[in-house]
């Protein structure tokens, strides 16, 4: 749909934009002028000429109609593990008579691991409560304080019904946040229509703002004003350059700002950006089934060695398809070796993201005809493939 839009090196079917996507061809452009014309000849006075004080608001706003968010209620800044934290701490203080964080075992590690150690320094008695994904409504009680889910699993895709549970939550009395890590980019969203309080996510995924580009943050507008800010740096201050000794959080989602935006990634990321101008998202979510249908297809018949670990019903999963097989990662590491490039999640899990932005149905079968090479063959028994690298 938009493949003359980024810079794929020749000969790679790109299966992994939902870990990192691909370089946006303006990118480089960009970045070049952003650090010769506005840090080399403006030097300091960029922040205010270049307009870099407003990029996290002005690329919130960018993100928005992407996540289904108004105008003014997206942040962008620091990674997502920082946003995770600073969107439970304030959703636990929207709640401080209920003691549990609600949770499950499909969430990103990351996710869980920050809320383990807020819960730690918060030293009030909380109980982070993680169950199994189909658990999850049944387990939201009048005791859940926050539910705390990622949309899309970053193993199998499986998709959370995000307005079933939100309103589940809601019902009881919780307080909601979502990480759409696995589907900012990938699908349509609607956080304006499901009242989530919250939702945080990444945009070195499918939005391909490049490696270590920054997180963003929702809040909904009616409460943004009255949540207290956990990590209440300079720039979330009211006045940040009025150098008050004492915190005053800024109007808004603008409070969730921290510290110094990072311009470059920022620039990066703003260029990156304007690859969804005048694209529809449904178009892309129904490409998006169209291509991992297909590979399905594919590989169940060609390589019945592979167990499909996504969910078969297209609707029941995100932009991405995984198959199990023992020996997945050297079969992964044979396909990267032949520009078949998907990843690996331990213990046997092979991932492939399908981004329609830049594949089509020739990059898809011929990446099947790849596998089902590799697998007739065997030549994942190579050695070389055996090998661990430490970013599976
Ligand atoms: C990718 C991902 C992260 C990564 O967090 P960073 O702080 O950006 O490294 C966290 N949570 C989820 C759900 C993710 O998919």
């Amino acid at each position: 749909m938009r493949k003359d839009s980024f810079i794929l090196p020749e000969g790679v079917i790109y299966l992994d934009g939902n870990s990192l996507g691909p370089l946006p061809a303006a990118a480089m452009q960009r970045l070049k002028s952003t650090v010769a014309d506005e840090w080399g000849e403006l030097l300091i006075r960029a922040w205010n000429k270049a307009g870099w004080m407003q990029m996290p608001a002005r690329l919130g706003d960018r993100i928005a109609p992407l996540i289904g968010a108004p105008e003014g209620s997206v942040m962008v800044g620091d990674t997502l593990s920082i946003k995770v934290y600073q969107a439970l701490d304030a959703a636990l203080k929207l709640r401080p008579d209920r003691n549990v964080v609600l949770s499950d075992n499909g969430n990103f590690p990351s996710d869980l691991y920050m809320a383990e150690g807020l819960l730690k320094t918060i030293g009030r008695d909380i109980e982070l409560r993680v169950v199994a994904p189909e658990a999850v409504a049944d387990n939201v009680d009048e005791q859940v304080a926050v539910l705390m889910l990622t949309e899309a699993d970053y193993r199998t895709g499986r998709l959370h019904d995000m307005a079933m549970l939100t309103r589940r939550a809601h019902e009881a009395g919780a307080v909601t946040i979502w990480d759409l890590a696995h589907t900012a980019g990938a699908m349509p969203i609607d956080v304006d229509g499901c009242s989530t309080e919250f939702a945080v996510g990444c945009t070195y995924k499918y939005l391909n703002g490049g490696p270590g580009a920054p997180a963003f943050i929702y809040v909904r507008p009616d409460i943004a004003d009255s949540i207290d800010p956990g990590l209440s740096g300079w720039l979330g201050h009211a006045e940040p350059f009025a150098f008050d000794l004492e915190y005053r959080p800024a109007p808004a989602t603008e409070r969730m700002r921290v510290g110094t935006p990072p311009v470059l990634q920022m620039a990066v990321l703003d260029t990156a950006l304007d690859v969804w101008e005048g694209l529809s998202m449904q178009d892309l979510r129904d490409r998006s089934i169209t291509l991992s249908e297909l590979f399905i297809k594919r590989v169940e018949k060609n390589c019945p060695q592979l167990k499909l670990m996504s969910p078969r019903d297209p609707q029941q999963r995100g932009s991405q398809v995984s198959f199990a097989f023992d020996h997945g990662y050297e079969v992964m590491q044979a396909l990267i070796a032949r520009g078949v490039i998907g990843d690996f999640r331990a213990p046997d899990m092979m991932r492939f993201g399908f981004t329609p932005l830049y594949l089509d149905e020739g990059d898809i079968k011929r990446a099947v005809a790849i596998l089902t090479e590799i697998m007739d063959d065997e030549v994942w028994r190579e050695p070389e493939y055996g090998r661990r690298s430490l970013v599976t």
